[in-house]
C-alpha cells in the first residue's frame, strides 16, 4: 500500500457529474480527489467511441448550465453533437476549471468501508493506494457498467470483438470484413448504418427490436447558436422546470392521444416526427400511462417502419409489439433505411437464442453465421451496476450490495441508511435516466454541494437517511412506477437485462415534483435525514 492519503472528499468518476461536484467542492474550500478508471475525463463520451455515438438530447441542452461563461465560450456545431465533440467540451470544462491537477486517472476504485470510530470512509483502488475522506461521492454514472452477456464460445472466436461501451480509443476500421453486431438498442441504432457503409457485410442479431424516431440531425445554425446563447438563462430556467429536464423546442402537450380525433392525433404525429427526437414521445400527455393512448404511437412508428423498409416481412421483423417509451426510445439516422442495403442482414433470435460463438461465427438454431468480427451492443448493467461492482460497507460492515440484493433501496436516490455520508449523483429512486441527464445532475451536485456546506458551517459529522424515511421513499417510487407504462416490458430500467438482477423500477418519472420535493426537504431542515455530530455507532 501506497502513503495514506486524507481529504475531504472521494468523488468517483469524471464524467458530467464528476467533474462538476469537484469544481462545487472546490468552491466550498474542501479538498477533493476524484478517482476515474479511464484515462481522461468525459466519462460515457470517454468510453462510447463507437461509430455514430452521439447525444440525443438536443446539444444546446446537453451542457452544463452553472457557468455562463463557459456557455458562452463553447460553441456546438450540431443539433445531436458527436461523441468527440462532446468528449472535446468536457475536456474543455475540465481546462477551463483546472480540475485534472485533483483527478487521478487510469485508477479505479474496489472497495470503500465506514471507519465507524473515525466518521470517515477509506477508499481503496486498484493501484492498491487507501484514501480517507470524510465524504464519498459517487459519480459512477448510470450506464457506465458494460454489459456482456455470458454467451458461450466468447473465447473460441477467432476474430476481434467489441463492446460499444468499451471502444477502442483508436477506432476500428471495418473495411472488407464481415461484422456481427449483437443488439438493437441505441448503441446499435447509431453505429449499424456507419458499420454498414464501411463493411463488407453486416449481421445484426436482434433479439428484441427497437422503436427509432428520427433525428434530423443537421448543422446548427450560428446565428440560432447566438440567439440561444443570448436567452440561456431563461433556457437552462425553463429546462430545470419540466417533468424531463429538457424544454425542447415544441410545447408540452395539453391532451391525450384519445382526447382528439384521428385526423388531429395524425397531424401532431406527423409534425413531431418531422420535428424528429425523444420530443415525439412527448406527443400527448397520456402516452407513457394509457395503454390505448401509447398503442396509437406504436402503430404509428410501426407505419412508419412498414414505409421505410423495402421488404414487407423484414418490416414485419424489425416492428416492436411492445408498448412504445417502455424501453427507452432510440433516436436514428438512416437505421431502419440501411436494412434496404444489399450487405445488410437481420438474424431474428425471437424464437431461438444465440447458442454460442464458434472459431468462426455466431450459432442461432444451429446455423454458423459466418462473420470476422463482434460488436457487442448489448447495453449496461444500468442504474447499480457501477456501484455494486465496488464492495462498499457501511456500519457493521454491510454490504451495500447485500443491502440492495432484493433491488435498490435510497431516499431520493441520493443517500442510503447505513451508510452515512456516502452521496449517490442520479442514484437509483431519482429521476436521472429518464431526463436530460445533465439537467439531473446538477440538480444533485447542487443539492449535495448545499448540504455538505451546512455540515461545515455547523461541525456536523454525519448525515444520513432515517430507515422510515427511505422505505417510505422506495414505496414511493414503486408506487409512481405503477401508474405508468414501464413495467410493460423487458428493459434495463427494470434490470431484466442482467441475468438474476431483481426486478424493480430504477428510476422515478417526473424530475420537477422531484426537485420540488429535494427543495422542500432542504427548506424542512432536511426532513427524513439525520446529523451525527459523531459517526453512531450500529
Ligand atoms: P458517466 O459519464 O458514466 O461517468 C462515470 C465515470 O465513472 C466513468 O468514466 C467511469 O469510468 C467512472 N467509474 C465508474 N466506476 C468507477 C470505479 N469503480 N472507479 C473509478 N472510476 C469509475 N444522457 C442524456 O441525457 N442525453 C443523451 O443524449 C445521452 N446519450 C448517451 C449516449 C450513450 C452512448 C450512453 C451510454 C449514455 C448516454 N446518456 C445520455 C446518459 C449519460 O450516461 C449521461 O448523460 C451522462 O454522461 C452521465 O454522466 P455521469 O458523470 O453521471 O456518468
Ligand atoms: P440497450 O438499450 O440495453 O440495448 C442492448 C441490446 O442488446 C438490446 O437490443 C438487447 O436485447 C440486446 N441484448 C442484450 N443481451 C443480449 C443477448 N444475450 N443476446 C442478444 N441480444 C442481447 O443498450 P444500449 O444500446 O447500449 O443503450 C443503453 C442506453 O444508453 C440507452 O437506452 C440510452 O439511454 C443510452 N444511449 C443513448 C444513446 C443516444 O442516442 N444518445 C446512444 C447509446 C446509448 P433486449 O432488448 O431483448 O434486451
Amino acid at each position: 500500500m501506497s502513503d495514506d492519503v486524507d481529504v475531504d472528499a472521494v468523488v468517483v468518476g469524471a464524467g458530467f457529474a464528476g467533474l462538476y461536484m469537484l469544481h462545487s467542492l472546490r468552491g466550498l474550500g474542501l479538498s477533493c480527489r476524484v478517482i476515474e478508471a479511464g484515462s481522461g475525463v468525459g466519462g460515457t463520451w470517454y468510453w462510447n467511441r463507437y461509430p455514430g455515438a452521439r447525444c440525443d438530447v438536443p446539444s444546446l441542452e446537453y451542457s452544463y448550465g452553472f457557468d455562463d461563461d463557459i456557455a458562452r465560450e463553447w460553441t456546438w456545431t450540431e443539433r445531436y453533437a458527436t461523441q468527440p465533440e462532446i468528449l472535446r467540451y468536457l475536456e474543455f470544462v475540465a481546462e477551463r476549471l483546472d480540475l485534472s491537477r485533483d483527478i487521478t486517472f487510469d485508477t479505479r476504485v474496489v472497495s470503500a468501508a465506514v471507519d465507524e470510530g473515525a466518521s470517515r470512509w477509506v477508499v481503496t483502488t486498484d493501484n492498491d493506494e487507501m484514501i480517507s475522506c470524510h465524504f464519498l461521492i459517487m459519480a459512477t454514472g448510470c450506464l457506465s457498467a458494460a454489459n456482456l452477456p455470458a454467451i458461450d464460445g466468447v473465447d473460441d472466436f477467432g476474430g476481434p470483438t467489441y463492446h460499444t461501451g468499451q471502444w477502442p480509443r483508436g477506432g476500428v476500421d471495418f473495411t472488407g470484413l464481415r461484422v456481427a453486431v449483437i443488439g438493437t438498442g441505441s448503441s446499435a441504432v447509431q453505429s449499424i448504418p456507419l458499420i454498414a457503409e464501411q463493411a463488407d457485410r453486416v449481421i445484426v442479431f436482434q433479439r428484441t427490436p427497437a422503436y427509432a424516431v428520427p433525428a434530423h440531425n443537421r448543422p446548427l445554425d450560428p446565428a440560432e447558436v447566438e440567439q440561444v446563447k443570448a436567452d440561456y438563462p431563461r433556457w437552462r430556467e425553463v429546462a430545470r422546470n419540466t417533468g424531463t429536464g429538457f424544454g425542447g423546442h415544441l410545447a408540452a402537450p395539453l391532451v391525450g392521444a384519445l382526447e382528439v380525433d384521428e385526423e388531429e392525433r395524425r397531424r401532431v404525429y406527423d409534425e413531431r416526427w418531422a420535428a424528429g427526437g425523444l420530443a415525439f414521445l412527448g406527443s400527448f400527455n397520456d402516452l407513457m400511462f394509457v395503454p390505448a393512448a401509447n398503442d396509437t404511437a406504436a402503430d404509428y412508428v410501426r407505419e412508419k417502419i412498414a414505409e421505410i423498409v423495402d421488404d414487407p416481412e423484414l418490416a414485419r421483423r424489425l416492428s416492436p409489439a411492445t408498448v412504445i417509451g417502455c424501453k427507452r426510445m432510440c433516436v436514428d439516422t438512416g437505421y431502419y433505411e440501411t436494412y434496404n442495403r444489399e450487405n445488410v442482414e437481420l438474424v431474428d433470435l425471437s424464437g431461438s437464442p444465440i447458442e454460442r460463438l464458434t472459431a468462426t461465427g455466431i450459432e442461432v438454431a444451429g446455423t454458423v453465421h459466418e462473420c470476422d468480427a463482434v460488436v457487442f451492443a448489448t447495453g449496461f448493467d444500468a442504474m447499480t451496476g457501477a456501484i455494486d461492482r465496488i464492495d462498499i460497507r457501511g456500519r457493521g460492515g454491510l454490504a451495500l450490495k447485500e443491502k440492495w440484493a432484493a433491488g435498490p433501496l435510497t431516499y431520493l436516490g441520493l443517500q442510503v441508511n447505513d451508510f452515512p455520508n456516502l452521496f449517490m449523483i442520479t442514484g437509483p429512486g431519482s429521476p436521472s435516466v429518464l431526463t436530460n441527464m445533465v439537467v439531473a445532475i446538477e440538480q444533485h451536485v447542487e443539492w449535495i454541494r448545499d448540504v455538505i456546506e451546512k455540515m461545515h458551517t455547523e461541525a456536523l459529522a454525519t448525515i444520513e437517511p432515517e430507515a422510515d424515511a427511505e422505505a417510505d421513499w422506495v414505496a414511493y417510487v414503486n408506487a409512481v412506477a405503477e401508474l405508468t407504462l414501464f413495467n410493460g416490458c423487458s428493459s434495463w430500467y427494470l434490470g431484466t437485462n442482467v441475468p438474476g438482477k431483481p426486478r424493480v423500477f430504477m428510476p422515478l418519472p417526473g424530475f420537477l415534483d422531484y426537485k420540488q420535493r429535494c427543495d422542500e426537504v432542504a427548506a424542512a431542515g432536511y426532513e427524513g435525514f439525520v446529523f451525527g455530530v459523531a459517526m453512531p455507532a450500529r
